[in-house]
C-alpha cells in the first residue's frame, strides 16, 4: 500500500438504480411515466443561451419564490439543492454534528449511511417492526438528530402525521428532518408542523409527482434560522448549484398546479389497479403509499423475479440485503406499461407451474 493511502478518504458510494440507455419498461427508479407540465416545455422553448455566458442567480431567487408562494411561507424558509439528494447531503454536514448517534431506520433510503460514513457522523438504526412499520418509541433516546423518509423507502408505508408529530415533539433539542420525497402520492405533509416546531426539517423533490428528476431540483422547508445555516454551508461548498435552465423550468412546475394535481390522480389510479393485479398474481405487499410497490411472491425468490423481468427489458428494482432480499420494489408507470408487466410475471408463472406439473 502507498504511504498516501492512508490519507485517502474512502467510501462505499451509493448505488442507483440502472439507468439503461436502449428503451425498456422502466420501473425501477421511482420516475414519473408522464413528462413534466407542458409549461416547462414552454418555458424550455424560451431559454436564451446568451444567458449561459453567466453564472447562474446563487440565491435561486425565483424558485425560491415559487415555493414560498405555493407553500405559504417566507423565501428565508426555503432552501433548494441539485435535487433532494444534494438538499439531504447539505443537511446531514450542517445539523449532524453531535457525538451522539443520528437516528434513521433500518430499512430506509440507504443514502443515508453513506451520509452518515462520508462525514463521519456517529448513526444508529433502529428496526422497522416486523410489518416495516417505524417504531417510534425507538426514537425516544438520546440521539444527535433523526431522519426518515415518510413514506419510507423503499416500503412505501406513510405513518400518519400524529406518529411524524410524535417523534418531532420528542426530540425539540435536536434536528428532525422528514423526507418527503414521495408525501404526493400518500397523504399529509409535514410542513403543517414547521410554525410550531423550530427543530423541524421537512424534504421534498420535484424528481417524483413534478416529473423532473432528470432536472435535479429538492428542497427544503424550515424555519428562517435554520435554512440560514444551511445556506451558509451551501456557500462554503458551492454558490451555484442551481444552472439557469433548472431555475426556469423549476418555477413553471411549481406554478402548474392543476397538471400536477391530473397526472398524480392517475398514478394513483394505476396504483390501484396494480394492487388489485398484483394480489391476483398472488404477491404480498404492505399498503403502497408511494409511486411503487415493495412486493414478493411467496412461490419466487425476488433475484429469480428480477431477473427474469430484466431479461424480458422490464427494470424493477431489488436488493440483496437482508430482510427485503424476496422483495421487488415496482414503480407505477403508465397502464400499458404495468399491463406489460402482469403479462409477463402471468406468462412465467404459468411457464412454471406447467413444468411442476
Ligand atoms: N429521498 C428518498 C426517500 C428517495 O427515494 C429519493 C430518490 N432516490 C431521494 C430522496 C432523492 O431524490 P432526488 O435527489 O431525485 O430528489
Amino acid at each position: 500500500m502507498k504511504a498516501f493511502e492512508k490519507n485517502i478518504r474512502k467510501v462505499v458510494p451509493y448505488v442507483p438504480g440502472e439507468q439503461p440507455q436502449n428503451k425498456v419498461v422502466k420501473l425501477n427508479t421511482n420516475e414519473n411515466p408522464y413528462p413534466p407540465s407542458p409549461k416547462v416545455r414552454e418555458a424550455l422553448q424560451k431559454i436564451d443561451t446568451e444567458r449561459f455566458r453567466l453564472y447562474p442567480d446563487p440565491t435561486s431567487g425565483g424558485l425560491v419564490e415559487a415555493l414560498a408562494e405555493y407553500y405559504h411561507v417566507e423565501p428565508e424558509q426555503v432552501f433548494v439543492g441539485v435535487g433532494s439528494d444534494d438538499v439531504l447531503s447539505m443537511c446531514f454536514l450542517t445539523f449532524f454534528n453531535s457525538e451522539k448517534p443520528v437516528l434513521f431506520p433500518d430499512v430506509t433510503y440507504s443514502f443515508y449511511k453513506v451520509w452518515a460514513e462520508l462525514y463521519r457522523i456517529p448513526y444508529e438504526c433502529p428496526k422497522l417492526d416486523a410489518e416495516f412499520r417505524i417504531v417510534k418509541d425507538d426514537y425516544k433516546r438520546e440521539n444527535g438528530g433523526i431522519i426518515f423518509p415518510n413514506p419510507n423507502a423503499p416500503t412505501a408505508i406513510y405513518e400518519e402525521l400524529d406518529v411524524v408529530e410524535e417523534i418531532i415533539r420528542e426530540n425539540q433539542d435536536v434536528i428532525v428532518i422528514v423526507d418527503e420525497a414521495y408525501v404526493d402520492f400518500a397523504g399529509r405533509s409535514a410542513m403543517e408542523l414547521i410554525a410550531k416546531y423550530e427543530n423541524l426539517i421537512v424534504v421534498q423533490t420535484f424528481s417524483k409527482a413534478r416529473s423532473m428528476a432528470g432536472m435535479r431540483i429538492g428542497y427544503a422547508i424550515s424555519n428562517p434560522r435554520l435554512i440560514r445555516y444551511l445556506n451558509d454551508v451551501k456557500y462554503s461548498f458551492n454558490s451555484y448549484t442551481m444552472d439557469q435552465t433548472a431555475l426556469v423550468c423549476g418555477v413553471e412546475a411549481v406554478k402548474d398546479q392543476e397538471y400536477f394535481v391530473r397526472t398524480t390522480k392517475t398514478i394513483l389510479e394505476t396504483r390501484e389497479w396494480a394492487k388489485k393485479e398484483l394480489a391476483g398474481l398472488g404477491f404480498v405487499f404492505p399498503d403502497p403509499r408511494a409511486n411503487f410497490i415493495f412486493a414478493r411472491h411467496p412461490a419466487y425468490t425476488g433475484r429469480e423475479l428480477f431477473e427474469m423481468l430484466k431479461q424480458k427489458n422490464i427494470y424493477v428494482r431489488h436488493w440483496d440485503t437482508e430482510r427485503i432480499a424476496d422483495y421487488l420494489r415496482i414503480t407505477i408507470g403508465t397502464k400499458e406499461e404495468m399491463q406489460q408487466l402482469f403479462d409477463c410475471l402471468r406468462d412465467y408463472m404459468e411457464e412454471e407451474s406447467h413444468l411442476i406439473l
